[in-house]
């Protein structure tokens, strides 16, 4: 019995909880792209990604440990705005703001769900990888990926890091 718990234990997949507010108003199809996109990025390193929205939130009085919050890009997050941002990230209060509005303007040949997906896990990235910022590949390299439809994700390093921070979320 004893060692059926340690093999389940074991197998035990990091797992995090995300608060999704759509504030921008994101159609549904394209919301739902974007949550499996982003939860893509995290699947790579084999961490499961659940999305709860406002409602569900309300409902169950469960405040999950991350909010991510699809806004427009004139949002006031008291954390100062940088015009070419997509998103921006505030560990402090372990929330991320993606900017909908300047997602639907970057010139690339990705179709806007996936723009928003890469940018949802790169900002979420922001809020579990407080030793450093960007990378020089992968979904935390600084600037937007343009032309690559391909799914990328994050290093070895940063895959480590998130998984602890997990972990201690969890505790
Ligand atoms: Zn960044």
């Amino acid at each position: 019995m004893g060692l059926l718990l340690v093999l389940l234990l074991g197998i035990e997949v990091p797992a995090i909880t995300v608060r999704l507010d759509n504030d921008a108003g994101v159609r549904r199809a394209d919301l739902e792209f974007a949550k499996s996109r982003a939860a893509s990025v995290f699947a790579k390193i084999g961490v499961q990604v659940t999305w709860v929205e406002a409602a569900d939130v309300i409902a169950s009085h469960i405040q999950p440990p991350l909010t991510l919050v699809i806004a427009n890009g004139n949002v006031e997050t008291g954390a100062g705005l940088f015009v070419d941002a997509l998103g921006i990230a505030q560990p402090g209060v372990r929330r991320a703001h993606v900017f909908y509005d300047r997602v639907l303007q970057v010139q690339t040949l990705r179709p806007a769900p996936m723009v928003l997906g890469d940018v949802m896990a790169h900002e979420l990235g922001h809020l579990m990888l407080l030793s450093h910022r960007h990378s020089r590949e992968g979904i935390m390299k600084a600037g937007i990926e343009r032309r690559l439809l391909a799914l990328t994700t994050f290093t070895k390093a940063e895959a480590e890091e998130i998984t602890a921070c997990i972990q201690a979320l969890a505790d």
